[in-house]
């Protein structure tokens, strides 16, 4: 059978994506390595931060408004709750950049955003010890998505409209042209058009396009912590930004314990090759950086590891391939990707079906290498 639509690796962007394609009446077939959700790619860990007033620029405030929308319209579909509304506290000294453009996105776009000074910070979350010149831009209306369920979601809802989800399945070749010809192991596909969004991987099966990307290996941890003073009814999710550094974290959610990891930095890593597992030398900058800042959070009670896929400017690639107006390139989603994964999915697929989605991908567009 021949498909309107391949999509190559079906984790956050690509199992969304199937569904919009799917729903918008396309044969869809969607190829996962593994069985999405899994532990492999980029989408584990139970929790992502969702926010609006965008810090890594104000041109993000629709797509991540656009994808609020679909979260929620997500929701209702699937009757489960995946977006909890803590609110987020981007924290930083008075001057720092990534806090400024937090402030003009909401400015902008009509945001709801408090401004809290250090000594109002320290009283509203007494979990929380800053520095007299810092500063929290409190966003009161977003909050956490649970990650796999959401990929789980995306996945129930695409196979309920008849896209066929291959799983366990290693795309190794895709040849180009009028048909696109996916193989795998054991199969070839054909299909008029093709989306890759294959995570870490995707640099490897567009070789010749020598994509500037660069797979990092990122590690987070659970800390136990007084559920009065971390819990998610207590503490927002967190965002702080240091000179040279950048921590973001979650409040304990259902008791699983306060989550915490460091956004910048990481090493270079084989998408191929089993990550290092998380060790005890993985935790000295989180313990260094909790030490000053969230100084009663308790001891390491859990850590993983996952992967980045970063850009050499953190923006992400979202763009047909260069001579190939059917295959779209999804990737590089630098860290910062889940919270889009809902509108992006619709963007993807009104680039398949319109070609151009309605939300501007100019951002995102290959050419700026
Ligand atoms: C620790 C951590 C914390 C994060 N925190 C946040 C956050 O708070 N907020 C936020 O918005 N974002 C966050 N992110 C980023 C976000 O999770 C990613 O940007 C997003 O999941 C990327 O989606 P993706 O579809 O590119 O990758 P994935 O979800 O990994 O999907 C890629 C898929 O491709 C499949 N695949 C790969 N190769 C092949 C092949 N050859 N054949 C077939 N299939 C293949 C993989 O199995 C995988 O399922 C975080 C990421 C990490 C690791």
């Amino acid at each position: 059978m021949k498909f309107d639509c391949i999509i190559v690796g079906a984790g956050s962007m690509g199992m969304a994506a199937a569904y919009f394609l799917t729903k918008a009446g396309k044969r869809v077939c969607a190829i996962d390595a593994f069985n999405p959700p899994h532990t492999n790619g980029n989408h584990h860990g139970e929790t992502r931060i969702i926010r609006y007033a965008y810090g890594e620029g104000v041109e993000y405030v629709p797509l991540a408004l656009r994808a609020a929308t679909l979260w929620q319209q997500l929701e209702q579909q699937v009757n489960k709750h995946l977006l909890l509304r803590t609110g987020v506290a981007n924290i930083g000294d008075n001057d720092n950049p990534f806090i400024h453009t937090v402030i003009e996105s909401a400015k902008k776009y009509d945001l709801p955003l408090e401004i809290l000074n250090a000594e109002e910070i320290m009283k509203r979350w007494p979990g929380i010890q800053v520095g007299d010149n810092m500063i929290a831009a409190f966003e009161p209306t977003s909050g956490v998505l649970r990650v796999e369920d959401c990929v789980a979601a995306y996945k129930e809802l695409a196979i309920n409209e008849g896209a066929k989800v291959r799983i366990n399945e290693s795309v190794q070749h895709i040849a180009f042209g009028n048909t696109v010809k996916v193989t795998t192991a054991n199969n070839t596909y054909e299909a008029d058009s093709c989306i890759i969004c294959a995570g870490a991987w995707t640099k490897k099966l567009l070789q010749q396009y020598n994509l500037p990307l660069n797979p990092i290996r990122k590690t987070f941890a659970w800390f136990e912590a007084e559920e009065a003073l971390y819990g998610e009814a207590n503490f927002p999710a967190f965002a702080v930004e240091l000179s040279n550094e950048c921590y973001y974290g979650f409040p304990s959610i259902n008791g699983a314990g306060f989550k915490i990891g460091r956004h910048d930095g990481g090493e270079t890593v084989n998408p191929d090759k089993a990550l290092r597992e998380f060790d005890v030398s993985d935790t000295a900058d989180l313990r260094q950086f909790l030490a000053t800042y969230m100084p009663q959070v308790g001891t390491l009670k859990e850590g993983k590891v996952c992967k980045y896929t970063m850009t050499p400017d953190e923006h992400f690639i979202i763009d047909f391939l260069p001579e190939q107006s059917n295959v779209i390139v999804a990737t590089g989603f630098s860290g910062h990707g889940f919270k889009f994964s809902s509108a992006i999915g619709e963007m993807l697929a009104q680039m398949v079906t319109d070609g151009k989605p309605q939300l501007s991908n100019e951002l995102f567009k290959l050419n700026r290498f």
